[in-house]
């Protein structure tokens, strides 16, 4: 079957304006086969997951914090479309059962509570936009993706189970698709074997449609963005950065990888694999191309910048001053690995092993503690990691003003650092 996977961000759909506007899009591809992938609307996983720290805290404020929420939904529906009791119905039993949660005392595993609560932000948007559809006679239908994407249960982070995910999307998706022309689903959410429901890391929308695309052999997929595209670097950074019309697979990778934010970094491998172009494309101009990224011939790139702040060093030396050899090495990454602290540089040297991370000082605490006393560790916080992709020595220079180099490696054409930005310093007025 000729399809599209289309997925809307947070964004897109942050107020009825954002609804709107993804509906006349949707309205001029009304004829196509088309699997829409929809994000929580706006900020809402960030105030879901304030819901899920206040229920923790036993501070009393969970249920407050839910029910502005709610409020926010209710008030968008009432701008969008004329409401009935159906469709209160709706919304409210998604709702019912994170109040019944509430009312019960925290379970033992954080991120599996997590991961029940915070996943309705996407099931409430979806079931919006396919009540707006249905309301603007686009033909559509409601899936639940938990019916389709199977993962393992690591909760927040959980991995696809692809040979299920893959059957079930072919088996359940497809006969939808014929008697509707769209299927909303969500993205970001999945179900274990147990029908648990599960996330798949912050921003895993983008990933969502990837996987939805790969297993249904899309023909493309769309992400619609509030940026023309992909450009040289953070708008929200910088002022001067540019829309690159094409990528190759392998540069996307490279980017989001480095941690450029527009897209997840594992949406991209999925599609590659089976040579779906993707086309990271504009939701407030959508007779543009924005960006497509495909199975290019490397081009030749513009410098492209991608900056990780909050970033964490961490020495790691022996007490005993002997060097850190490869046993110690394996341990090392196993510790990583075990807390999930993704290295994004690293250095060896006699005495010490340094590496970079992003700083989550929970999982750094229990990395250290781990480490144990054969260990000494020295933190240094508060810094940014620059990549710099076919970098040359003007951005160099321009990259390194006021800025302290902790740690700088340069490989072909890409140059990265970790480096402290320092306050401008001026010379007070001579009296
Ligand atoms: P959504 O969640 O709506 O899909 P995101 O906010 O996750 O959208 O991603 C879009 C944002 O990514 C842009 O607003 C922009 O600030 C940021 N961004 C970071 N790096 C880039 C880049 N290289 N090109 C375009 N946008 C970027
Ligand atoms: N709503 C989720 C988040 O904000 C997933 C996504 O938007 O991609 O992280
Ligand atoms: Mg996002």
């Amino acid at each position: 079957m000729q399809l599209k996977v289309f997925k809307f961000g947070g964004a897109s759909v942050k107020d009825a304006e954002g609804f709107i506007n993804v509906g006349k899009i949707l309205q001029k591809y009304k004829d196509d086969k088309i699997v829409i992938v929809v994000s929580a609307m706006g900020k809402t996983t960030n105030a879901l997951e304030e819901v899920v720290k206040s229920y923790y805290a036993g501070d009393g404020k969970a249920a407050e914090l839910l029910e502005n929420i709610k409020n926010n939904h209710f008030q968008l529906i009432s701008q969008l479309i004329p409401v009935s009791a159906e469709i209160m119905d709706d919304i409210n039993d998604t709702f019912v059962e994170i109040d019944w949660i509430l009312e019960e005392s925290p379970h033992d595993d954080y991120d599996y509570a997590y991961d029940q609560i915070v996943s309705i932000g996407e099931l409430l948007s979806s079931k919006i936009l396919a009540h707006y559809l249905h309301y603007m006679k686009i033909s559509s239908t409601w899936l639940d993706i938990r019916d389709v994407i199977l993962t393992d249960n690591t909760y927040r982070d959980a991995r696809i189970q692809w040979e299920t995910t893959q059957t079930n999307a072919k088996n359940k998706i497809e006969p939808l698709l014929k008697s509707a022309n769209h299927v909303v689903t969500q993205g970001f959410i999945g179900s274990t074997s147990e029908n648990f429901t599960t996330t798949l890391g912050r921003e895993g929308s983008d990933y969502t449609a990837a996987i939805l695309s790969y297993c249904l052999d899309a023909e493309s997929m769309h992400i619609w963005k509030d940026v023309p595209g992909v450009l040289t670097g953070d708008p929200r950074i910088f002022d001067e950065v540019i829309k690159l019309p094409r990528l190759s697979y392998k540069e996307a990778i490279e980017m989001t990888y480095y941690g450029a934010k527009v897209i997840h970094p594992k949406t991209i491998k999925p599609i590659q694999n089976k040579q779906i172009p993707l086309y990271v494309r504009p939701f407030l101009d959508p007779a543009s191309e924005g960006t497509v990224i495909s199975d290019q011939k490397e081009l030749s790139y513009p410098p492209i910048i991608v900056i990780e702040p909050d970033q964490t060093l961490l020495h790691i030396s022996t007490n005993d001053f002997s060097f850190v050899a490869e046993h110690h090495l394996s341990m090392i990454f196993a510790l990583l690995a075990k807390y999930r602290l993704k290295v994004n540089m690293m250095r060896n040297t006699a005495i010490s092993f340094t590496v970079c991370v992003n700083n989550i000082p929970e999982r750094i605490k229990k990395f250290e503690n781990e480490l144990g006393q054969e260990f000494k560790m020295i933190t240094d916080n508060d810094l940014e990691l620059v990549t710099i992709r076919h970098f040359n020595e003007d951005v160099l220079k321009d990259m390194k003003k006021n800025k302290l180099i902790l740690f700088e490696e340069k490989l072909q054409d890409t140059v990265q650092m970790v480096v402290r930005n320092l306050p401008k310093m001026k010379r007070k007025e001579t009296q």
